[in-house]
């Protein structure tokens, strides 16, 4: 994203919680929320391509879908061209910007798009659907015409052979290319694509990735692309010049362009997740696998910087205060460890294996 232009959406300081208790003791509880997103700031531009990569569970589907607005924020603020997006859903005063504007700009394709499509409808119908809604107006010649123009566009040929078609007649690509024409016809500004291609055949992963890329720059809208691969983010980002968001456990814990995440990396999250993608050839120098494969519980999430559980490089400094989101040499590179900073006090504490070590050590009756 260009520094200069106004974002489409502003991420400020937001967290997402989902309390887990729901029984009537709940309230004499100390809460047991899971901690889905921890106080993440993320900016999309226009014509903005963010890959937000993470494993399982860290909460990159939660953050993609507060971004456009599906999810209610536990704290902090989402804005759309610098207008509160819940304020305007709860139709407040001080917004000039309608909720349904909103919902028809943030638009989102999910991981199984069969899911999402009606079984009894043939494809006509389904992508009708928010045509008529958002743009009544329109003839239904002039529907028909959007309609078989955009499945053109995402190679669906002859339009008139797909729009007659069931969504059991197409496969799993054909459901997600009908997705995407969907999310285009409302011609949004942003498209949160969850995993849109995770279940696709390997063979057309690249092929889907391109379609997405080609209508990107070709519509000029923003994809917040989601994915648990960092190739698939890299690939994404390399093509479009976008930049890949790495996420641990509710926070983003590095950003930057494909070249900075891939080939420079410096939080030892990314480089263990690059560490473990077959795709990338490891840097055995400065990569190491995880000191554990154990998954904190996001409800109670490990004090300090919460990766100091797993990482390689943990010190004992690390258990105290969660590290910033601060800036590397190259403006657009951030990353949240102590480790970037020469004057931190992490220099100076002891590794935390050798921490544990002592404290099973003591910890043992005969003292071996
Ligand atoms: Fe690892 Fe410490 Fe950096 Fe966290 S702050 S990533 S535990 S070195």
């Amino acid at each position: 994203m260009s520094s200069d232009s106004d974002p489409v959406l502003s991420v400020d300081g937001v967290s997402v919680h989902f309390d887990t208790d729901t029984g009537l003791l709940s309230r004499f509880r100390e809460s047991n929320a899971v901690r889905a997103v921890q106080n993440v700031s993320l900016d999309v531009g226009d014509s903005d391509v963010v890959a937000l990569v993470g494993e399982s569970g860290c909460g990159k589907t939660t953050l993609g879908k507060t971004a456009i607005g599906v999810q209610r924020p536990t704290e902090g603020t989402v804005r759309y061209r610098g207008q509160d997006v819940w304020a305007a859903k709860d139709g407040h005063q001080e917004t000039t910007i309608r909720a349904t504007e909103i919902r028809r700009n943030l638009q989102m394709i999910h991981q199984d798009p069969g899911s999402s499509l009606n079984p009894n409808r043939k494809v006509l119908g389904t992508l009708a659907v928010p045509l008529k809604k958002w743009q009544p107006e329109l003839s239904s010649e002039d529907r028909r015409a959007r309609i078989f123009g955009l499945l053109k566009e995402v190679g669906m040929t002859p339009p008139n052979d797909y729009a007659g078609r069931y969504p059991h007649q197409l496969s799993g690509g054909e459901k997600q290319r009908v997705a995407l024409v969907r999310a285009l016809l409302m011609n949004p500004d942003v498209i949160l694509a969850d995993e849109a291609i995770s279940a696709l055949d390997v063979s057309l992963r690249v092929e889907m990735m391109d379609l997405f890329l080609e209508l990107q720059d070709q519509f000029q809208t923003s994809f917040i692309f989601i994915s648990h691969d960092l190739s698939n983010a890299r690939y994404l980002a390399e093509e479009s010049g976008g930049r890949i968001a790495v996420m641990y456990l509710g926070r983003i814990v590095e950003i930057g362009t494909a070249e900075e995440i891939v080939n420079n990396p410096q939080h030892p999250y990314t480089k263990a997740l690059r560490w473990a993608t077959p795709d990338l050839q490891p840097n055995e120098e400065t990569e190491q696998p995880l000191r554990t494969v154990d998954v904190p519980d996001p409800k109670n999430p490990p004090s300090g910087c919460a990766f100091h559980t797993r990482c390689p490089e943990a010190r004992e400094a690390c258990t105290a205060a969660v590290p910033d989101l601060t800036g590397t040499d190259a403006a657009s590179h951030k990353s949240a460890c102590f480790r970037a900073d020469d004057g931190h006090q992490y220099w100076d504490s002891e590794p935390l294996e050798a921490v544990e070590e002592e404290e099973t050590t003591s910890a043992a009756p005969d003292g071996r």
